[in-house]
């Protein structure tokens, strides 16, 4: 049976035709799947698990009733929805992987991350990932009024844009030595990742070994998605109705 992988969702309240494609996706499709892998930033932000948003609740349902019929679930942490704890995962049936995780199915061996610790370049970025990371900062927002966190969410994602808008777009990929060393110390052929928006199938050498590096993509003008069953690994783009 196949798996399928989807990353960069960003569902929430201001683009509902994204909840939309994605819950009639996991209604319809991913049934068929064995495994359903999320690869980081399936929320535009998510502040805690008792997150309130509507949209984020009916994926998150969603979600639920796919995992119910049968399907595995995993889920990674992107660098907007870091926050996915226990609770989401009892709420959906899934499993947290850590970043990266290697996945070995179909007689292949696949890194799966989601990407954001493979742009080195952003070095700003890496510190504030580095630093929403550690505990005592997580156990400190948590303990705030969920209303103070999607302030502090909402100034976050304004500080972000404002952020990429003023990178030279070089420095928001992957950094190439990142990627190589990402390669030889999962000792993989085959890395998958989110996170660029960049969708596509990457060719690298590496220690003159040729490796694919593959590329979901967001979900903000059509879906994406990656099948992975014994043929090998397709990407592919879903149009959206
Ligand atoms: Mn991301």
């Amino acid at each position: 049976m196949v798996a399928l992988v989807v990353s960069d969702l960003h569902v929430d309240a201001t683009r509902p035709e994204i909840a939309q494609q994605f819950c009639d996706f996991l209604a319809g499709e991913a049934r068929t799947a064995a495994a359903l892998y999320v690869l980081g930033d399936l929320f535009e932000a998510w502040v805690g698990d008792d997150d309130p948003d509507p949209h984020r609740r009916a994926a998150a349902r969603a979600l639920g009733a796919l995992s119910a019929r049968g399907t595995a679930l995993y889920f990674m942490h992107g660098n907007r929805d870091f926050l996915l704890g226990e609770r989401f995962c009892e709420m959906t049936g899934g499993k947290l992987l850590v970043d990266p995780t290697l996945v070995e199915r179909h007689g292949r061996r696949v890194l799966l991350t989601h990407g954001d610790a493979l742009c080195i370049d952003d070095a700003p970025y890496q510190r504030l990932r580095a630093l929403v990371r550690e505990p005592r900062w997580q156990r400190q927002f948590l303990a705030l009024s969920v209303t103070q966190r999607e302030m502090l969410a909402e100034e976050a994602r304004a500080g972000s844009k404002a952020h990429t808008a003023g990178q030279i777009p070089m420095l928001m990929d992957v950094n190439a030595g990142a990627v190589a060393h990402a390669f030889r110390d999962a000792g993989v052929e085959t890395i998958l990742h989110g996170h660029t928006h960049r969708p596509g199938v990457y060719a690298h050498a590496v220690d003159g070994t040729p490796r694919t590096r593959i590329v979901t993509g967001d979900w903000y003008t059509q879906g994406s998605l990656l099948s992975w069953d014994d043929g090998g690994l397709r990407l592919e783009a879903l149009p959206r109705a």
